[in-house]
């Protein structure tokens, strides 16, 4: 068993948490995940509105006795959501575990940490990790370059940033990004981490709620497979390489580049939601990692992670032996 500060913290199996994933971080994902012994996440703007995201918590809570979290993520959208709104069901749903990520999270920080909340934030910086840290944050979720959707605009890989925040911080970090093996995990626990979060991976599970057709995309999916957009709105996004995708880019490179408002319709969230539920992948705009290459097939979230841990007991237990004398 891999114990660690994040499983002692949040009382799970596994050092794994399932990312806020946009569209797929739906109840039966996360009780699945919870169910497996990680931490399951529910993704707040998912739901349209805060009583869908009450309702999605109670789902949650009959599909899992397990503990798992909500995902508020702050970035620039197309409509303003109500995040206090979201923030205020999920406390008076019984949450007690929150994903916050983007920009400044303070006042939902503060707020959660009121109810006696734990927080994860993810960011993808040192100099971000350490501000939220002073908010009291209890885990920092340092996502590197690899990662799906919004990674910054600094481009460092995990490998560096893990080693750096070794050296820098005070408190319990997870790796995020690139991670969809045991090996990964153990790599991460070696480079200080308390667990991972992982995103890509999940989706091509039997419980993650996209088309099948996605899915079978994935697996033949290589780690050249995703590009990054919204480059130049400094809002850079890695999401699958597709026609849409390839599209924002081609406007993006035009000389002055784009205005949002000539990107929003191929880019808008909705449009992205229907590749999931049509399985057509060039529907819209999806977000993927570059764990895209590591992942060759749709197994359960209980084979999965079992297989994970696995793979990462082996791996530390392989290392150990390298030491002599
Ligand atoms: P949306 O339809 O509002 O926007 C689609 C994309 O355009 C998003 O990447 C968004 O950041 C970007 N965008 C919107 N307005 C912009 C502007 N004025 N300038 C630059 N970029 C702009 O997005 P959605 O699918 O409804 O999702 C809601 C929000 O939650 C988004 O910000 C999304 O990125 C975020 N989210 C991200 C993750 C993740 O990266 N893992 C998970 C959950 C939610």
């Amino acid at each position: 068993m891999l114990v660690t500060a994040l499983t002692k913290l949040l009382n799970i199996r596994i050092p794994i948490i399932q990312g806020g994933m946009q569209w797929v971080g739906l109840p039966q994902l996360a009780a699945a995940v919870s169910n497996s012994g990680g931490l399951g996440i529910l993704t707040a703007l998912t739901q349209p509105d805060p009583n869908a995201l009450r309702l999605a918590i109670r789902e949650t809570r009959k599909l899992t006795p397990k503990p798992f979290g909500v995902n508020i993520t702050l970035l620039p959208t197309i409509n303003p959501p109500d995040y206090e709104g979201y923030a205020r069901a999920a406390l008076e749903e019984g949450v007690m575990i929150f994903e916050t990520a983007g920009n400044n999270p303070a006042h939902l920080v503060k707020s959660f940490k009121d109810h006696g909340c734990i927080v994860i934030h993810k960011c993808t910086n040192i100099r971000h990790a350490k501000s939220a840290a002073r908010l009291g944050v209890d885990v920092l979720s340092i996502d590197g370059f690899e990662c799906a959707g919004h990674g910054g605009e600094e481009d460092i890989g995990g490998l560096v940033l893990l080693a750096k925040a070794a050296q820098e911080l005070d408190i319990p970090y997870i790796a995020s990004g690139g991670i969809a093996t045991g090996r990964g995990l153990a790599a991460a626990l070696a480079l200080g981490a308390a667990g991972a979060n992982i995103g890509t991976r999940f989706l091509c599970t039997v419980e993650s709620p996209i088309h099948q057709s996605i899915k079978d995309k994935i697996v033949a999916s290589k780690e050249q497979d995703t590009v990054h957009i919204f480059r130049t709105l400094r809002n850079t996004a890695r999401v699958y390489r597709n026609t849409v995708s390839e599209q924002v880019i081609a406007l993006e490179s035009l000389p002055g580049g784009a205005r949002f408002d000539e990107l929003r319709d191929l880019v808008s969230g909705q449009r992205g939601r229907r590749v999931f539920e049509t399985g057509d992948p060039d529907y819209g705009i999806w977000s993927a990692g570059v764990a895209l290459g590591l992942i060759n097939d749709c197994p359960t979230c209980e084979e999965l992670l079992r297989r994970m841990e696995r793979e990462a007991e082996e791996a530390i237990k392989g290392m150990a032996e390298l030491v002599q004398g």
